[in-house]
């Protein structure tokens, strides 16, 4: 019948859909089984995952990537944000740190790889400001902090009541005072500092809010969330640092608040930026007064090295105290008069992450020899991110590298922390 009798037209339209026919099922085939397996992670492994990018993760990416090692950097909200303990406008880097050596060696090291990178940056990151370091005849850490300068070359002036008057007629100075000029060392850009560390690593920072370690028996790696994994953990959380690890950390890295006050001088008045004032610390009041003088336009800043109440650096309301910005003023009257009524024109609520005697935490993680937890900056982490960073890369390419006993776990206790700047 003719129905079922192929015709000649039929027969060729049939034979030339036969190869289309098996493509499709091939191409419905070849669909099937992609839907089947599961995505690959972008990155299946790394030598180091960092948790954390401010200052102290940031330079940690830095340096292990400038070793040649294979790092992914995370961080909950991005580098150098609002809420970070790095984020704002600026920070002190002095080398003067009285008895505590250690850390001028340091802030000497850090000095270097920050102007580094403020040449190559688009806009400089340290500005060579100076820092001015005053307090009573016979205060011993000023004593100990110019020793120090001495004994290793490093550029410094300094002189007494009629030396300092003289050398910075815009602020008023009191008997018996002596003073410290450091003339290699300045002010900091923190967070745009921080961004800049990251983009001259080469690295992107991955959005995501990070656990505590996931460690693969099976397979000997710390797991991260997407699937990927890594030799080894570096956890640099700042003041977020507690709440991760609570049974190690519950009130021994404290986040406090701290208020920093900007205050603008009158147009055209030069007395309170760089050249004609350097960075400044005034040890004669107890609590350490400081301030920066008015770098990129952000104005006189101000602030007070005391601790503030305990925060929750994601929860806490940043709005400046009324109390905070009259003690600011009632100090300004009495050591800057010419800003006695100078209006205030802005100024950050942020918080510090103390350890019980001020010094940083670089140390494993109990019982894991591939997690280390970095932070404990007490107020006075920033300038030597880049020390801090090196000294846990080096960790990380040699595991015999003993860790400094100061940094240790075991030495940062639960008793009030005392402030450092
Ligand atoms: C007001 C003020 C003034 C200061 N002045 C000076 C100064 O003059 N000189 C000086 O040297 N230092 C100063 N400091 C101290 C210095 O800024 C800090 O010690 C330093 O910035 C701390 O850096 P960090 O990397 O440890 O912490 P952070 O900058 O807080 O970075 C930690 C990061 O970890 C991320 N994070 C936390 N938990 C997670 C998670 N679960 N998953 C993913 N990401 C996570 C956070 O989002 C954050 O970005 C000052 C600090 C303050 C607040």
């Amino acid at each position: 019948m003719a129905d079922s009798v192929p015709t000649r037209r039929a027969l060729l339209t049939g034979l030339a859909a036969a190869p289309i026919a098996a493509a499709a099922a091939a191409e419905r085939k070849e669909r099937r089984s992609k839907k089947r397996k599961p995505p690959r992670p972008t990155v299946q492994h790394v030598d180091v995952a960092i948790v954390g990018a401010g200052v102290f993760g940031a330079w940690t990416a830095w340096h292990l990537l400038r070793a040649g090692k294979s790092v992914r950097l995370f961080d909950a909200y991005g580098a150098g944000h609002v809420r970070a303990s790095s984020g704002g406008e600026s920070r002190v880097i002095r080398m003067g740190y009285g008895a505590d050596t250690i850390y001028s060696q340091m802030a000497r090291e850090s000095l270097k790889y920050w102007k580094d990178l403020s040449d190559s940056a688009s806009a400089p990151i340290f500005h060579n400001s100076g820092v001015l370091w005053f307090a009573p005849q016979g205060d011993a850490y000023t004593a100990q902090s110019l020793a120090w300068l001495q004994a290793n070359g490093v550029g410094h002036e300094h002189g007494d009541v009629r030396w300092l008057q003289d050398k910075y007629r815009q602020m008023q100075f009191y008997q018996g005072e002596t003073g410290i000029l450091e003339t290699e060392t300045g002010a900091l850009i923190a967070g745009r500092g921080v961004q800049e560390v990251i983009a001259d690593a080469g690295i992107g920072v991955e959005r995501v809010v990070m656990p505590a370690p996931l460690f693969s028996k099976k397979t000997k790696r710390h797991a991260l969330p997407d699937g990927g994994t890594a030799d080894n953990l570096v956890y640099c959380a700042g003041p977020w640092l507690a709440e991760l690890f609570p049974q190690q950390l519950a009130n021994r890295i404290v986040a406090t608040r701290q208020e920093v006050y900007h205050f603008g001088a009158p147009q055209g008045d030069t007395r309170f930026a760089p050249p004609e004032l350097p960075v400044w610390a005034d040890n004669a009041n107890g609590g350490i007064f400081y301030g920066i003088p008015d770098i990129e336009g952000a104005g006189f800043k101000i602030a007070i090295d005391r601790h503030g109440p305990r925060i929750d650096p994601d929860t806490m309301e940043r709005t400046l105290s009324a109390e905070g910005i009259a003690e600011a003023r009632t100090y300004m009257a009495r050591r800057f008069p010419g800003l006695a009524s100078a209006p205030l024109v802005g100024g950050r609520v942020c918080q510090y992450e103390n350890s019980s005697n001020g010094d940083y935490l670089i140390d494993r993680f109990p019982g894991q020899e591939r997690v280390w937890l970095v932070g404990g900056g007490s107020g006075h982490g920033f300038k030597n991110g880049p020390a801090v960073g090196k000294r846990v890369a080096a960790h990380i390419l040699d595991a015999n590298l003993a860790v400094e006993p100061r940094f240790t776990l075991a030495t940062k206790g639960t008793t009030a922390a005392r402030t450092v700047f």
